[in-house]
């Protein structure tokens, strides 16, 4: 099954596939296949009722010939070495598809949250803080909220580090809260760069948003937003889904409306309007979008086999497996890739570290226009890649695309020592 293949091995295949576009010597990508430097430590800390409890922590820095490592950290009863390996590639890749200077990073503590006291989780994250001090910083390594992380996690990591460090640093994490250094429009910014992806690729195609209907899976953070940034573009939004289920209407949802009901009941089955159905029924519904954006592996090769959409959006990280890729691109059902689709996080995350720097705050006007210009931009590149070398579909453009980027850069940097 796809859910036991080693994601690191899964991530060096794509990079020696990739490597069989570029000019790069065999011994130059075996150094893209392997993390520069994986910290792997041993946390303990004081749990409430005065005894111990350790945990496995990690941090990779897979590749740093473009910038700053760059990458979440995850709080998770699965977290692995490899898993974070793996994840940390990801991330290189994808900085480099958006083209922001910054190479990949990744990290995680294999925890349940949920079986934490707050003031245990802020031990916690502060012992890993320290144990990432000497390796992190703004101009070295800079995290991220991933699964089950956020806003107030990166507060803690950013006032354990200048604490130690005795500085202010507000570059040293991104997804901080505004008061802390964060950036305007993070929230929305991978709704958004679902939505600008979409409106390039059916602009690719020749068609207007105005014309799409649209299926998205998943109605969190990154679903229900671009559903309504896709919405805002005139396309219709006919299937939504959570994990209660899926609810369909030919004439088209309110996005807004259903969010409200989720925020209230939990369901978007509960949503007054539509015809109830199994999350299956929404990705093989009959539209011109589907747009995952739930959890990795949701599509396999069978489901693939009877996709009905023209285009699919990965909101999702790897929400196809390896099996439903081909199937899909056999089938010339236009897949554009997470590496572009959901590069809008890690793009305003870079916004954020450009303000931090520059101690000068922008619009929200002016991160979405900023952001509009890096995914279409990406878009491009993506787009004249696929069609110019006649690659297979567009997320081995992404990767042909990516790697030169990084093969570049370390070919112009020469070799040391
Ligand atoms: P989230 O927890 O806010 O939302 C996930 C949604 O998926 C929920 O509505 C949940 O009910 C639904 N879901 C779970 N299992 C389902 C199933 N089997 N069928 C249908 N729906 C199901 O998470 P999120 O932040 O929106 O992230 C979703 C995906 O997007 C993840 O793969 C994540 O890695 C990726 N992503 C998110 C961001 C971000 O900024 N939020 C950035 C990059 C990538």
């Amino acid at each position: 099954m796809a859910n036991e293949v080693n994601p690191f091995e899964s991530l060096q295949e794509q990079i020696d596939d990739a490597g069989t576009y570029v000019d790069v010597a065999e011994d130059v990508l075996e150094r893209f296949k392997q993390p520069e430097r994986v910290l792997e430590t041993t946390l303990s800390i004081e749990r409430d009722d005065g005894s111990i409890a350790t945990f496995d922590a990690y941090r990779s820095q897979f590749n740093g010939d473009r910038g700053p490592y760059k990458g979440g950290i995850r709080y998770h009863p699965g977290v692995s070495r490899d898993e974070v390996k793996a994840l940390s590639g990801w991330m290189a890749y994808k900085t480099a598809v958006a083209n922001i200077p910054y190479g990949g990073g990744k990290g995680g503590i294999a925890l349940d949250p949920s079986e934490y006291s707050t003031a245990e989780l802020e031990r916690i994250t502060r012992s890993y803080a320290a144990e990432l001090r000497p390796v992190i910083g703004p101009d070295r390594d800079v995290p991220a909220p991933d699964v089950n992380t956020g806003q107030r996690e990166m507060n803690w990591i950013k006032d354990t580090y200048e604490k130690l460090e005795n500085t202010t640093a507000p570059g040293v994490v991104t997804g901080k809260g505004l008061e802390s250094g964060g950036s305007e429009g993070r929230l929305e910014a991978t709704g958004r760069s679902v939505m600008l992806t979409a409106r390039e690729a059916f602009s690719y195609l020749g068609t207007d948003l105005e014309e799409v209907t649209v299926a998205v899976q998943g109605y969190g953070n990154a679903g229900a937003i671009a559903a309504r940034l896709l919405a805002d573009k005139g396309a219709r939004i006919v299937a939504v889904s959570d994990s209660s289920g899926s609810i369909h209407d030919e004439d088209g949802l309110d996005a807004g409306a259903v969010s409200d009901r989720k925020a209230q009941s939990g369901s978007v089955t509960d949503y007054e309007d539509g015809e109830v159905g199994s999350n299956e029924d929404l990705l093989t519904a009959d539209v011109d979008l589907l747009v995952p954006a739930a959890l990795e592996n949701a599509i396999d090769a069978d489901l693939a086999e009877d996709i009905q959409a023209d285009v699919i959006v990965e909101a999702a990280n790897g929400p196809l497996t390896p099996d439903a890729d081909d199937v899909l691109t056999d089938r010339d059902v236009y897949v554009l890739p997470d590496v572009l689709a959901n590069a809008g996080g890690v793009t305003v995350s870079y916004f954020e570290w450009v303000q931090n720097r520059q101690g000068f705050y922008w619009s929200e006007e002016r991160v979405n226009d900023e952001l509009e210009t890096v995914i279409t931009d990406a878009f491009e590149d993506l787009q004249s890649a696929f069609k110019d070398r006649d690659l297979p579909n567009f997320r081995m453009a992404a990767y042909v695309v990516s790697l030169e980027r990084i093969v570049d850069a370390y070919e112009q940097g020469g070799n040391w020592p």
